[in-house]
């Protein structure tokens, strides 16, 4: 069932796992995306942290991947950090 009060703009899992692919594919520890990503810390002052790490770093790859994830919900972000497709 597509959820109505879904915000338009917000990625979905499916979408940004091949994002995450790119990064480890790089970086085996998930680079700026560590903390969200790899160590599980879902909420959102991390998503942020992480994006703001991208961005200070320009590494392109990880502010594609950390742009989706400040747009995701705590739970969408935990199905990230659970996946092994997230992993090349
Ligand atoms: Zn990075």
């Amino acid at each position: 069932m597509p959820n109505p009060d879904k915000p338009r703009d917000r990625p979905t899992v499916p979408e940004v796992l091949p994002l995450a692919r790119v990064v480890y594919a790089r970086h085996c520890g998930g680079c700026c995306a560590h903390v969200v990503i790899d160590d599980g810390n879902v909420e959102q002052v991390f998503a942020n942290h992480a994006l703001d790490r991208a961005r200070e770093q320009m590494h392109q790859d990880c502010m594609n991947l950390c742009e989706a994830l400040v747009r995701m919900t705590p739970t969408q972000r935990k199905k990230i950090y659970q996946s092994y497709e997230k992993r090349p």
